[in-house]
Parts: structure tokens; sequence; C-alpha cells
């Protein structure tokens, strides 16, 4: 049986002649004798307003009802489009997670999909209908229902795909693409053809939202390639895949930012085994994510500064749990909001001298100042002001001959 898996985003669900839209893109595929698969995410914007709507009964909104709420988005999209075919003569209807099932592990907000029981999806298929699955929603083994994480619908059509053994999935959404950096950020990002499963990992996970970083996880796992395109716009997209389909010499493929970071740093902090762990186990129970780390040496052998970076929504609860620490001891601690990450990735570095020279020459003639540095074997970030932010982005762009 052929397989297509077919993703809808919120932003290609957003509105009814959207919607309207998106069931004749599935209809096309059905008409070349495929059994469709379509995941849906809610309409965009939903999400939020839901996310909203938690926080006005209680900032600390219990997570399982939490995943019960947010996850409703994705029911309304999934009846509407299920509705549209049915009215364009066509057998289709909305499965939500516990009813296909597909089953979670891990915690309320961030479950991981384990298993997609087919039996139900299949005897449907056979007999000529379009499952619409709801997105980013699975049930775990209390039987209570969960959600796996912001842009998770992704992932969802990832994990589906790979249970049926699917021959194509496709992740439409309202660029044409995966591009060399946000094409609403920077008017000259190109479109990448072929993009491996390392490189778009990196890219997702240091702020391009385009994909979710997971979903590249589980399909660079199970060898699932994805096809990234448009829904609006009928033109070939890009293919994300295992390194060695790549056929190019490029040094960098891509350059991805984030915009809502926040730097702390403790000054004249004791230097004895065992302090960044002090000060990190407190911030790891309470789920904050700690980024970019670096240590200072410390000339005397008694005191170190230590800078690392969160995310900005988290500093007020790191504020406090730092200054709630009585395990360390230091002289002083500051805080710093706006600033920016900005990231070039490619696995051309690996082989390429003079990269990480490249990028700090190119931002030093534009006299924008590096706070943090973070390097991986194909990635290097740098943290700087939020202001320079967008000029930083331009020039890595040329500076690397990405817009060519
Ligand atoms: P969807 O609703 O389809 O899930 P998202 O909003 O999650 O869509 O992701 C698409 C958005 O990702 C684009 O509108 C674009 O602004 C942003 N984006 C960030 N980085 C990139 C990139 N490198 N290539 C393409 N899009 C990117
Ligand atoms: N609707 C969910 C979100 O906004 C999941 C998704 O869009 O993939 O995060
Ligand atoms: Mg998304």
């Amino acid at each position: 049986m052929k397989i297509v898996v077919l993703k809808f985003g919120g932003t290609s669900v957003g509105t009814i002649e959207k919607i309207k839209k998106v069931t004749d893109i599935i209809i096309e595929h059905k008409k070349k004798k495929n059994k469709v698969i379509v995941v849906s995410s809610a309409m965009s914007g939903v999400t939020n307003d839901l996310i909203k709507k938690s926080k006005q009964i209680s900032n600390n909104f219990i997570d399982s009802e939490y995943d019960v709420l947010v996850s409703s988005g994705e029911q309304v999209a999934c009846s509407l489009i299920a509705g549209g075919l049915n009215h364009k003569g066509f057998k289709s209807r909305s499965w939500l997670g516990w009813q296909i099932p597909i089953f979670t592990n891990g915690p309320y907000t961030n479950s991981r999909i384990q298993q997609v029981n087919k039996n139900k999806l299949l005897r449907f298929l056979k007999e000529g209908g379009i499952p619409i699955i709801a997105g980013f929603q699975g049930v775990n083994m209390n039987e209570r229902v969960t959600t796996i994480g912001r842009g998770g619908s992704d992932a969802s059509a990832i994990m589906i795909a790979k249970s049926f053994k699917a021959q194509r999935c496709i992740i439409y959404t309202d660029v044409e693409g995966v591009y060399t950096t946000d094409p609403n950020k920077l008017k000259k990002a190109k479109k990448i053809k072929v993009i491996s499963y390392e490189e778009m990992l990196e890219m997702a996970s240091l702020g391009a939202k385009v994909m979710q970083p997971v979903s590249i996880q589980d399909a660079r796992l199970n060898r699932i390639n994805i096809e990234v395109k448009s829904s609006f716009i009928k033109k070939p997209g890009t293919l994300i895949t295992k390194r060695t389909n790549l056929n190019n010499n490029r040094i960098i493929t891509g350059i991805s930012s984030t915009h809502n970071d926040a730097k702390v740093t403790l000054v004249g902090v004791k230097d004895r085994p065992g302090v960044a762990a002090s000060i990190f186990k407190p911030l790891s129970i309470n789920s904050i994510n700690v980024d970019m780390v670096v240590q200072n040496i410390s000339p005397n052998g008694k005191e170190t500064d230590l800078t690392f970076t969160i995310k900005a929504e988290d500093l007020n609860k790191t504020k406090k749990i730092i200054q709630d620490n009585k395990s360390i001891k230091f002289k002083k601690v500051l805080f710093q909001k706006g600033v920016s990450k900005i990231s070039i990735i490619g696995v051309g570095m690996i082989t390429t001298p003079g990269v990480t020279f490249r990028m700090f020459q190119a931002l030093a003639n534009k006299k924008i100042n590096i706070q943090v540095i973070s390097t991986s074997e194909i990635k290097i970030s740098v943290l700087i002001n939020k202001k320079d932010a967008k000029k930083a982005l331009a020039t890595l762009h040329k500076e690397f001959k990405l817009q060519e």
C-alpha cells in the first residue's frame, strides 16, 4: 500500500479559506491513487490563546489539565478538514490521539510518542477513507490526554510516517521550505534544496521554527525523508535526509537566531568542586533550561565568574532561585535581558579551517560585540546585544555567501 503522510501546520489551516485550500491539496494526493494520512495542527494562534486562558486561571495551572486544554485546538482543525472533505465527496473522519491510540510516555506538556496503533486506521484506509489525525497529542498509560511540546505536530507526522512505513512525509507550511535563515527576518534568505538531519536539528534547536527539533531526531533515528513545502505556492521545497545523500561543498548551510534570551553572571563564585552543580541543580529541578555556559579561569584559584543564558521568560524564576540558594557563595549577580544568540551551522565547517575566525572578524568589522561563544562540531553560536541581531544576521549571511 503506497501511503503518503501530509502534515499541515497552524499557518496552513489558519482560516476557513485556507482549510478549503488544504482539502484541495489532500484530494490531489488522493487522486494519485495514494492512501493519504493527514496530520493537522491547531488553527494558528489558537494554542497560544488557550495557554493564555490557563494563565488567567492560575500561573501554576495543573499540567494534566493544561494538556486537555491545549490539545483541543487540533480537534477543531481536524473536524473542519474532515468535514470539508466530506462536503467534496470524499470519505474522511477526524481521529484524536486517544481514539487511535497514540501512546506517549514522559511528563505532561512534553511527552514523547512511543507507539502509534495502526489497526483502526488501516481498516479505515482500506475502506478508502482519509484519516485526519490530530497532531501534538496522545494518551498515556493512565488513559489521560498528553501533549508533546510546542510545534509537536511535526513529531506526530514523523512517528505516523514511521509506523505506517509511509513512502512520503510532507510537511506543508507557510514558507516554501527550509531557508538559509528565516525568510521573514532576512529577505535575501535562499531556499535550501537538500539538508542533512544533523544540520536541520542544529538549525531547529537554535531557533529555526520551521521544524520542531524532536521531529528531526525521530526522523533521523528512523531514516524518514522529510519534504518541507508551501501549502500556498506549488513549488519544490526542501528535502531533509541523511548526510550521504548530500552532494555539495558549502561550508555553512544556514544561520539561526533566537531573540528572547537572558544572561546571568555570578561574579566572585567560590571556586571549589561541586559549585557548578549546586548552581544548576535547583534550576534543573525547576525545569529551567540553561543554554550557553561559560566559566572563567580563576586567576587566584579561589574565585571565578560564571555566566549562563536562559530564556528571558524564565528570568524572574531564575533570579529567585539564585537568591534563595544558600549553598552557593558569590560577590554579586548580574542579570541582562535583551540578548540574542546567532548561530552558523554547517557540516562543511568540520573540514574547513578558519570558519570561526571569519565569523568573528565579520562581526568585528561591523563593531558587533560578542558576549559569549559556544561551539560544537557543526555550529558556532555567539551571544550579542539584541539590537545588533539583524545586522549580524545580514553580515554573516553575506560573509558565508549564502545568498548566492
Ligand atoms: P507551521 O504553522 O506550518 O507549523 P511554523 O510557524 O511553526 O509553521 O514555522 C514556519 C515559520 O518558521 C516560517 O514562517 C518562518 O518565519 C520560520 N522560520 C524560521 N527559520 C526558518 C528557516 N530557516 N527556514 C524557513 N522558515 C523559517
Ligand atoms: N498547536 C501546537 C502548537 O502551536 C502544535 C503545533 O502547531 O505543531 O504548538
Ligand atoms: Mg510549526
